[in-house]
């Protein structure tokens, strides 16, 4: 059986003689297919079968599964590859998407915000803070862990001076409800960084990329978002790990909890 498909390179890793690529495709989510180590079929793929290039391949299914014949690279996002903590930042999108994203099952949205998120790393038009916020929550919420932000979990309030968020539940408290004893941990958000969220998971494609954060709740929002996934998804990332041992410490770096605080909403572009 033949297969011509889109695929944007995950992951591309030495299996004995031959290479495994992990691909994410509209149609079939994660596919893995090898590609086989034969002297002129694999300096012609070269290029396709490289991390973070988007081709389209043609694939036959073999015995143990698609082998590729053809590869022609779409977009290569060569910008990424210029600037390393880009694609630091690019390589931990790409291991999020293939240990969160459905194995032969549709995943164009998905696949959509990954290309999107890499054409604006690319661009170097959004702040990598919000990009890695956005990604991390958006996916999250595409791939069965969508928090409920809709309202305090106990009285329904859209939006209090105080709102608390819970890692782990996936859900608001406001601190009235919460009280003393069930505000543990409990991340508060200020109106701002709580807005920003509610884009980020509710919005429609068309829209998602169309805001920006101020300093301070930039900062909390890429806080928050890491702690949800982390907490969320109970795995550690060596490409996140990477990413933050090669990224120059910032200088809100340790959170400064007070200034997090202040107030800034997200504004439409
Ligand atoms: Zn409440």
């Amino acid at each position: 059986m033949q297969l011509t498909i889109d695929g944007l390179v995950l992951r591309n890793q030495s299996v004995g003689q031959n290479r495994l690529l992990t691909l994410l495709t509209a149609q079939h989510g994660v596919l893995s297919a090898y590609v086989n180590q034969g002297g002129t079929m694999r300096s012609k793929l070269s290029a396709s079968t490289e991390v973070l290039c988007y081709s389209r391949f043609v694939l036959f299914k073999g015995r143990s599964g698609y082998v590729v014949d053809k590869g022609d690279s779409n977009r290569i996002f060569f910008g990424l590859r210029q600037d390393w903590d880009k694609l630091c930042l690019a390589s931990y999108f790409a291991q999020l998407a293939s240990e969160l994203c459905p194995f032969d099952e549709p995943a164009p949205e998905p696949l959509r915000l990954l290309l999107n998120t890499l054409h604006f790393l690319e661009k170097g038009s959004r702040d990598m803070r919000l990009l890695k916020a956005l990604f991390e929550l958006r996916l999250l919420t595409l791939t069965g862990f969508m928090p409920d932000l809709v309202g305090c979990r106990c009285c329904s309030a859209y939006e209090k001076p105080e709102m608390l968020f819970f890692p782990a539940e996936g859900d608001l408290c406001c601190a009235q409800c919460a009280g003393e004893t069930s505000a543990a941990g409990g991340v508060k958000l200020s109106p701002g960084v709580l807005a920003a969220m509610r884009h980020i998971i509710y919005s429609d494609p068309e829209k998602l990329f169309s805001f920006t954060l101020g300093e301070d709740s930039l900062n909390a929002l890429y806080q928050v978002s890491e702690q949800y996934l982390l907490t969320q998804v109970e795995k550690s990332f060596s490409a996140l790990e990477l990413y933050h041992s090669c990224r120059i410490p910032q200088p809100w770096e340790p959170a400064n909890t007070d200034k997090a605080r202040t107030e800034d909403e997200p504004k439409q572009t």
